[in-house]
């Protein structure tokens, strides 16, 4: 703290606790994860969406469920100071996304595909993988009423985990039917547990009549054998259920996609019914559910929209960071190609106008700049343009001013052949893009695949 601030005691504002900044450092794996997931989620046919971050209170309050984790207790809602509107923060988007459908008419022909992603807020006990302020990447497909479309979700995340490289994700299945089918089976599960009054802890207790079924997900070990023999949802549906259930998983088979049947996999929001699904990694501690997802066909019709049978997903960013992460491999030293460094006031404005010439060829260039703790001299310089990972150093000094030619200077290893050379300052780009071979493989000389029109 410099002494001035130290006189004004001025205090140190931090960021709010579970809500983390994404630091430069972070910033290639995140662009990975959401590059990859772009392009997954296009060639499936997937549109994006963006919907605000606040919505109105009722809405998740009337779409998850009164009686859910989320709307119980893990909401950031405030009213608005200035004119008294009920506001949340969005703990998920799947409300959002149904209210923005029926808002725009958006399946006025039909069905749409659509998916999102960005910040969610619920207001948990921040530790590994749980965060106050975290993301997700989700995908909705409205008004498909076929298994086609549940398996299509599903296969879509087995291709991203493949394309990501990260092996050891793991599907769970479950079908929990229809609200009649669950009220039957809710019946006897009431029942149960009243049996086995004794073994259920206070959140158990709790949820009994509210909602019994979110007990069968419990974590609590001592609750684990009485859950287990408890009576299943599966054993309660009728044909019509069974048959979607069975195009699932068919689908499923005959792709390869190895799963399991879990029977006490219900998810936590209330509009869910029939297909759910869990992708769970055994790298990640207690919080190893990387996806969510299922069908949820009654949640248009509770928004007072019309029948809108739909399927979607939710997983969290964080936890797919952490595993890629795990993983290792992705370099984030290179933060350009070209690092140009100068001396003098001549050398600075041909450098500006180099540096321009070389950006519009495709090159990432770095263009030196004095700062607060780098001296200005070429070592200096240097040291700067080794930690930017550059493939090049330019240097451009008196001498290169009066002789109008660039000294080019190779960084990387693969390039040390031709460690220094002088070059013609129009010509500079074009020996760069020369060196600089096409990362795409298309055999064109272009410096990467974002100018490859191939
Ligand atoms: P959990 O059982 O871990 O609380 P959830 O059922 O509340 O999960 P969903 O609402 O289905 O989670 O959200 C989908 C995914 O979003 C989760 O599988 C998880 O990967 C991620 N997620 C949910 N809550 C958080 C959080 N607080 N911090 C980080 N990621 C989260
Ligand atoms: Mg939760």
């Amino acid at each position: 703290m410099s002494e001035e601030n130290k006189a004004k005691k001025i205090r140190k504002i931090l960021g709010i606790r579970g809500m983390n900044d994404i630091l430069p450092d972070e910033s290639p794996v995140w662009e990975l994860l959401e590059n990859t997931v772009e392009s997954v989620l296009k060639s499936y046919g997937y549109e994006r969406i963006r919907t605000p971050i606040v919505e109105e209170t009722s809405l998740f309050a009337r779409g998850l469920g009164a009686v859910t984790d989320i709307v119980e207790k893990e909401m950031y809602s405030f009213e608005d100071s200035l004119n008294g509107d009920q506001l949340t923060l969005r703990p998920e988007c799947t409300a959002g996304v149904v209210r923005a459908v029926l808002e725009h008419n958006l399946t006025y022909n039909g069905s749409k595909r659509l998916w999102y992603t960005g910040p969610m807020f619920r207001h948990e006990r921040p530790q590994r993988g749980r965060y106050r302020q975290f993301h997700q990447i989700g995908a909705e497909a409205v008004g498909f009423p076929g298994p086609d479309i549940d398996a299509e979700l599903i296969l879509l995340c087995q291709r991203l985990w493949d394309d990501l490289g990260l092996d050891n994700i793991r599907l769970e299945l479950n079908s929990i039917g229809n609200a009649e089918e669950r009220n039957r089976h809710r019946a006897d599960l009431i029942a149960y547990f009243e049996r086995h009054k004794d073994v259920l802890d206070e959140d158990a207790q709790r949820r009994l009549y509210s909602n019994p079924l979110r007990i069968l997900d419990t974590k609590n070990p001592h609750m684990q054998d009485m859950v287990n023999a408890a009576p299943k949802l599966l054993d309660y549906l009728d044909r019509e259920s069974l048959d979607h259930f069975e195009g699932v998983k068919k689908i499923l088979r005959r792709n390869n996609i190895p799963f399991t049947i879990n029977p006490r996999l219900v998810r936590g929001m209330d509009y869910y019914n029939r297909t759910v699904f869990e992708w769970i990694s055994e790298e990640l501690g207690a919080q190893g559910t990387v996806c969510g997802g299922g069908r949820y066909d009654p949640l248009f019709e509770m928004f007072g929209g019309k029948f809108t049978p739909s399927c979607g997903f939710a997983m969290g960013v964080e936890r797919l960071i952490e595993l890629m992460k795990a993983k290792g491999g992705i370099d984030s030293s290179k933060k350009a190609d070209v690092f140009i460094a100068h001396q003098g006031e001549d050398a600075l404005l041909e450098a500006t106008v180099l540096a321009e010439a070389l950006r519009n060829t495709g090159l990432d260039v770095i263009l030196y700049c004095a700062s607060l703790n780098s001296g200005g001299s070429f070592k200096a310089q240097m040291k700067r343009a080794d930690e930017s990972g550059a493939t090049f150093a330019i240097l451009i000094g008196e001498d290169e001013i009066s002789s109008g030619q660039a000294s080019v200077k190779a960084l990387r290893a693969e390039n040390a052949g031709n460690n220094q050379t002088s070059v013609p300052f129009e010509k500079v780009a074009d020996y760069l893009v020369d060196q600089i071979v096409g990362e795409c493989g298309c055999g064109e000389n272009h410096p990467s695949h974002d100018h490859c029109i191939h």
